[in-house]
This record gives C-alpha cells, structure tokens and sequence, in this order.
C-alpha cells in the first residue's frame, strides 16, 4: 500500500509576522518551480494560523496548530478550543508533542482527550509519541510508543483511521542525533502492528519520523518502507532545506 508522504513543519515557538511571511513566500516560490508531489503541512503558534489561513490558502500547502485544549470551552485560562482552532480552517493540529509531555506535564489520557477533540471539529491530530534516551537504553522503546499509542486508540478507536502518528524519539528533538533509518523503521512497523489491530483501515494511516530530519538524512530515512513522511522542527525554518525535504518526500511518487 503505497501512503502519499507528509512533510510537516513544527515551528515550535518561532516567527513573528514579518518572518513568518518571508518564511512562506520562499517555500511558495520554490513549490512553483518544482510542484511537490507530497502532502506539506506548516504547524504554527495558534496566534498565526489567521496569516497562514490567508497566505497559504490555494496553495499546495496546509496549515495546523502545535496544541489544541482537551476541555471544550470555559474556564481555561489560556488554552485554545478546537472550535476557536477550526475558524482558521486548519488541517492538523500536532498533540502530545514531547515537548508538552515534558514541560506542561501531558499525560497520556490527556493527549487521548486532545486528539479526540481535534477529530471531533474534523481537524486531523498528528499524535505524537517517543521514548527518552534512558527508555531507550533500557530496552523499554516499543513498550513507552506502544502505551502511548494505546490511550489514544482506546479513546479513538472508531475514527483511528484519521489520525497521523509521529514517532519522535525524545532524544533525537532538536539534539542533531537522528534514528537509524534501521531503528526509526522498526518501531515504525511496531506502531503500524499495533494500529492493525485497531483497525482494518490501519494500512492508511501515515506514520512520520520526527527528530533531527533533515536535507542530509530525509532520503534514507524516507526510503524505509514504513516511514510516510517527516515531522520537522529545525529544517521547517529555512525554506531551502524545507524544500529540499519536501522534494525527497517527492521524489518517491514521481
Ligand atoms: C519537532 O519539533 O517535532 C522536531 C522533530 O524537531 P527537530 O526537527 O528540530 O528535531
């Protein structure tokens, strides 16, 4: 089954308008010269999505949000809905970034809750999961991906189908260490394993390598055959090495 890749760009906490701006019109600039043939996805502070909505619309490239609240509505002071996110028409909205397990103490059932909330306002969660170095060297890898997975099947499970996993070992963000294309591939079959037997649709649900992707490790990472595309924090930032990423996600469906 052959699943179009995804390139999607995390800005993390980065840009401003007039950055932001520049950012975008390079990256359409590009895309007009060699029409990619991916899916792309800009994920940006929730405070932009109105400017992304209007330079990206009619072009080859979606926009979403880094975070959405589990909660509906009301006494949340600071947090943003899925209802005021859709408004901006977004595609994505990424949840359980390690980032948000680490420093805003996101569990799993919280992330379960937000990826529920994304798929009930028809906005495509891009669930997020990873193990941390120590997990790691503890040969507890596909244990930690697999727990994490679960909360978010065992609340989702009727429209798993929708979602987009990125598998994003803790210590690969934002370090320069990056996964083997060898070691991303084997939790990536894992993680596609355990989506199989939630669903019958599982073959469709893409399944992005996130750590420290970049123009000089994307082929062989996206040559894996369980790998669909990229979720990129770093690269997203500069249009010529976004670009190049895009056109090697490309290059497999030309
Ligand atoms: C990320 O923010 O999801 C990420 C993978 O960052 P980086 O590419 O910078 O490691």
């Amino acid at each position: 089954m052959s699943r179009r890749n995804l390139i999607a760009g995390n800005w993390k906490m980065n840009g401003g308008l007039h950055a932001n701006g520049a950012l975008m019109a390079a990256l359409l600039e590009g895309l007009a010269k060699t029409p990619p043939a991916c899916d792309i996805a800009l994920c940006a502070p929730a405070v932009y999505l109105a400017q992304l909505s209007e330079q990206l619309r009619g072009t080859p490239v979606d926009w979403g949000a880094q975070d959405v609240s589990a909660h509906e509505s009301g006494a949340y002071t600071g947090e943003v809905s899925a209802a005021m996110l859709r408004e901006f028409n977004p595609r994505y909205v990424i949840v359980g970034h390690s980032e948000r397990r680490q420093y805003h103490g996101e569990t799993d059932a919280l992330v379960a809750a937000k990826a529920a909330r994304a798929l009930a306002a028809g906005i495509t969660p891009i669930v997020c999961v990873g193990e941390t170095l120590a997990q790691r060297d503890a040969g507890q890898t596909e244990d930690v991906v697999k727990r994490q997975l679960a909360a978010v099947i065992h609340t989702n499970g009727h429209c798993i189908s929708e979602i987009v996993v990125a598998y994003e070992p803790v210590w690969a963000i934002g370090t320069g260490r990056t996964a083997s294309p060898e070691q991303a591939q084997g939790v990536h079959a894992c993680l596609r394993t355990q989506l199989g037997a939630a669903s019958e649709s599982a073959h469709r649900i893409r399944i992005l390598y996130g750590g420290s992707m970049n123009a000089g490790n994307a082929a062989e990472l996206l040559a894996m055959p369980d790998i669909d595309g990229g979720l990129i924090g770093g690269a997203s930032l500069k249009s010529a090495d976004f670009l190049k990423i895009i056109d090697l996600a490309s290059a497999e469906a030309r």
